[in-house]
């Protein structure tokens, strides 16, 4: 398992031994070895959904949720799972309020990075010091597209596309990014793991590996986050 920290807030990364996060008696003996008693679930929707606040709900149904490190602590772990997309954290120091975000590229090319940054830090001169962790996910290497793909004939994504044999392969990730910077978020405070989920060696379950070739790759990783401030 992978741990990281922004502030107070602890991201947990699950990895393949870890075991599938889909099986719902893998995830709970991953909760219990983790010492994690109490959760709220995030279910996907690959749409733009951020859910402004955290409710009583069993689970929610959104691709994104602020949360303030109190109403987090209550809540227990925040989690979604993943194998392939891009999960992002952000937590802004001057109002203790943070974000889960998870950017598949229907969500990203949809812009829920920019939603959520918007609703959790309107005014653009408060974002010197919000800070960003963006997790293993598939990056460029690959993350093929097709030639007559819409999303890398966006401008907006252009850039975050490099060719190789005249196919296109998208970084999501260096596109998330570099939309936060030109929105005055530091590129010094995003974090990103670096590591793709979907190379064969990888230690990472994988959708696209799992659908393409590789069987033993079929599962779903954990990020969550939590708190203890
Ligand atoms: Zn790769």
């Amino acid at each position: 398992m992978i741990r990281s920290f922004l502030g107070p807030i602890e991201i947990f990364f699950s990895e393949k031994r870890d075991g599938d996060m889909g099986e719902m008696t893998v995830r709970e003996s991953f909760f219990s070895k983790n010492g994690i008693t109490a959760q709220k679930q995030l279910i996907l929707e690959h749409g733009v959904r951020v859910l402004s606040s955290v409710t009583r709900a069993e689970t929610w149904n959104a691709d994104a949720v602020l949360f303030s490190s109190e109403s987090l602590l209550e809540c227990g772990m925040i989690w979604m799972t993943v194998a392939d997309c891009v999960p992002v954290v952000m937590w802004n120091p001057s109002s203790n309020m943070g974000a889960l975000v998870h950017a598949g590229w229907k969500s990203a090319w949809k812009k829920i990075h920019l939603k959520t940054l918007e609703q959790l830090c309107p005014d653009p001169n408060d974002r010197a010091d919000l800070q960003v962790w963006i997790g293993p996910s598939i990056q460029d290497c690959c993350h093929k597209r097709t030639a007559n793909d819409r999303m890398i004939q966006d401008p907006a994504w252009k850039y975050a596309v490099r060719y190789e044999k005249g196919m296109p392969f998208l970084s999501l990730q260096n596109g998330i990014t570099k939309a936060l910077v030109e929105r005055k978020v530091r590129s010094e405070n995003i974090q990103s793991h670096g590591s793709c989920t979907c190379h064969l060696d990888s230690r990472f379950f994988s959708h696209r590996r799992f659908s393409t070739v590789d069987q033993d790759l079929r599962g779903r990783m954990i990020c969550g986050v939590r708190t203890d401030a």
